[in-house]
């Protein structure tokens, strides 16, 4: 039992260091762990944050051409929900915001209004050049440089556009962030 405590805490360890990947030692000990007692035991936080990191329902903004690659993303070439993340249109049921391109003046308000409608703990990812900073329209007049101005993001991905890979990066290192982290406060 304490083998898999151990072990556990190993694969999603909680202290401020990097977290560790997975090997397949991790996963031919919990099998036998699960084979032998038929259980497992393990802390409500661990517990916790692998569940959210393996949940990551996500609200689609597509607000211009990164748009696309998110779709592409989604698609069976890359088919994040391997992942867990699927795509929600209801905020209420979203862990995270994918911001896919231009965020106009205009736009802004209802962009913090579907943000602020999503539960908590909520996470934002910022994708492409124009969501990161204005991008192309960073002097024009009616584009935000950037939709941390509007809500609180946690990963940029760099490019016009990213590629689907790069979005991919962006929400693994956003489920090693949750995991460094932790989920019961933040
Ligand atoms: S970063 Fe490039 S691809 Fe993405 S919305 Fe802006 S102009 Fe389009």
């Amino acid at each position: 039992m304490s083998n898999m405590a151990t072990t556990s805490s190993s694969l999603v360890t909680s202290g401020q260091g990097a977290v560790a990947a997975p090997d397949q030692s991790f996963f031919d000990s919990l099998n036998a762990e699960v084979s032998d007692k038929g259980f497992l035991v393990t802390s409500s936080e661990d517990l916790f944050q692998w569940a959210r990191t393996g949940s990551l329902w996500w609200m689609t903004f597509g607000l211009a051409c990164c748009a696309v690659e998110m779709i592409h993303v989604n698609m069976p070439r890359y088919d994040m929900e391997r992942f867990g993340a699927a795509p929600r249109a209801s905020p209420r049921q979203s862990d995270v915001m994918i911001v896919a391109g231009t965020l106009c003046n205009k736009m802004a308000p209802a962009l913090r209004k579907v943000y602020d409608q999503m539960s908590d703990p909520k996470y934002v990812i910022s994708m492409g050049s124009c969501a990161n900073g204005g991008g192309y329209y960073h002097y024009s007049y009616s584009v935000v440089r950037g939709c941390d101005r509007i809500v609180p993001v946690d990963i940029y991905i760099p490019g016009c556009p990213p590629t689907a890979e790069a979005l991919l990066y962006g929400v693994m290192q956003l489920q090693r962030k949750i995991r460094r982290m932790g989920t019961l406060e933040r």
